[in-house]
């Protein structure tokens, strides 16, 4: 047993756990909405500490960043459960775990091997963990990150930002790049569609921008569910304002999955919404989806594409080696 962070003892046998804006009162042997966190004897336990259910060396873009060290590699891991339950999750075989299913199939690897694991690792610049969400698995994030950072190597979380302030905060000391799903822009969107609210991910969102690590949006669009043109502006104007226009902002094309049956995102609703997007966000990019020119990236400046994608093969000839615009200098990216 591991003992998680963030909960109170309420009395002999229930606790509550703080680490999430759910913050659930556990009876004992009860687990968590998560299905990560359990009472065991009083004591809040994690569940997935150092459970591994997938491992894989993904190409950066493909967690989406397109803006940290475009074009390299980096360990990925995921374990299971989420805090969120979102009928159209594209990972639900990992996400969406409960008792009445089989139990995952997992790896049991410590902070200390996976630091070294990603140290001796030469194609990859650091670990990100994803696939599930990872903030129900906080403790082992926290102090793999730590061992990582001092290794000289980078971490990167991909969440659904659906986590408190104070564990948020002690994890931006460990954490270099975010990606932070904002699933929608209304908070029956979340309800109806996540069992959750939407205000908890807005205040992530602004804490990691006023941090100053390195952050990035994506916006799966489904078709009737979240794809309303004035709403979806809002949002984009609400990234303008709240964290920068030079933000990026990642759309997915959404496809059925789990319990969602609503038909494929067509192209011509993400090419307009991209319209949209552009004229509030210098870079906006399409993903899930074949295109010639809404993965790339231009110079907000002179126009000039800096940056081309075609899939995850990337091309950076329009960028001198400072990552700057190689027509007019513009810098374009930090983490280059
Ligand atoms: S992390 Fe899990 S157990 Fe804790 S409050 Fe969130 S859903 Fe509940």
């Amino acid at each position: 047993m591991y003992e998680a962070s963030f909960y109170s003892k309420l009395d002999k046998h229930q606790v509550q756990c703080l680490l999430c804006p759910r913050n659930c009162i556990i009876e004992e042997g009860k687990f968590g909405d998560c299905h990560a966190r359990r009472n065991r004897n009083g004591i809040l336990s994690s569940e997935v500490y150092a459970r591994i259910a997938a491992m894989e060396t993904d190409p950066i873009e493909k967690k989406p960043l397109y803006h940290f060290y475009p074009g390299s590699q980096i360990t990925s891991i995921g374990t299971s459960g989420c805090n969120l339950h979102c009928n159209f999750c594209q990972n639900h075989s990992l996400s969406q775990v409960n008792n009445r299913k089989p139990a995952i199939p997992t790896k049991n690897i410590q902070p200390e091997q996976m630091s070294e694991l990603v140290d001796t690792n030469t194609q990859s610049i650091g670990l990100a963990f994803t696939y599930n969400e990872p903030t129900v698995n906080y403790e082992y994030m926290l102090e793999t990150a730590r061992l990582v950072k001092m290794s000289g190597k980078k971490t990167v979380m991909v969440s659904n930002g659906y986590i408190n302030p104070d564990p948020l905060h002690m994890l931006l000391e460990y954490i270099d790049a975010f990606n932070i799903d904002l699933k929608g822009f209304t908070n029956e969107f979340y309800r109806k569609y996540s069992k959750a609210t939407l205000k908890p991910v807005l205040e992530t969102i602004k804490r990691i921008a006023k941090s100053g690590n390195h952050l990035e949006l994506t916006n799966l669009v489904i078709p009737m569910g979240n794809s309303d043109e004035e709403t979806f502006e809002d949002m984009c104007k609400w990234i303008a304002n709240e964290t920068g226009k030079d933000t990026p902002l990642h759309l997915s094309r959404y496809f059925p999955r789990y319990e969602s049956t609503q038909y494929p995102t067509p192209p011509e609703l993400l090419f307009d919404l991209y319209d949209i997007a552009r004229s509030y966000l210098n870079f906006v990019y399409l993903g899930n989806i074949a295109t010639e020119i809404h993965s790339n990236t231009l110079c907000p400046k002179c126009g000039k594409t800096v940056v081309e994608r075609t899939y995850y093969h990337i091309s950076t000839k329009g960028l001198t080696t400072d990552g700057l615009c190689k027509n007019c200098g513009t810098k374009i990216f930090k983490h280059y």
